[in-house]
């Protein structure tokens, strides 16, 4: 007689990676209100970048967001203001390593995952 294994399921129908980043979120069923806080101090702040820091879909996140430009919230662990001065410098280091090509756009995504990654 041949023994099995147990079946182990570690997605489910609604987390597989057909559904997209979205369904891994740390976030997924917490209250956003965190993740906009009013106003943006370090304390307010601090509930919000721990999720993101356990977070396995962050960098995703951050990249979606960048490429947005979005405005609001803590997106990826990071604030609006974080966000657009982690693009900038990214921005500069890509026009660094290609100086001549000024006409050469590089995605935030791929940005923040040479960065981060
Ligand atoms: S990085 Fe933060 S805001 Fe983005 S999906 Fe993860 S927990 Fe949510």
């Amino acid at each position: 007689m041949v023994q099995t294994q147990p079946e182990t399921h570690t997605e489910t129908p609604t987390r597989t990676r057909r559904a997209g980043w979205r369904a891994w979120a740390e976030c997924a069923g917490l209250d956003t209100e965190i993740f906009y806080p009013e106003p943006l101090t370090p304390d307010t702040k601090a509930d919000a970048k721990a999720v993101c820091a356990r977070c396995p879909v962050r960098l995703d996140c951050l990249a979606e967001a960048i490429a947005a430009n979005e405005p609001f919230g803590i997106r990826g662990g990071l604030t609006p203001r974080e966000r657009r001065s982690l693009l900038r410098r990214l921005q500069r280091d890509a026009r660094r390593e290609a100086p001549g090509d000024r006409h050469t756009t590089v995605s935030p995504r791929r940005l923040v995952a040479v960065d981060c990654g």
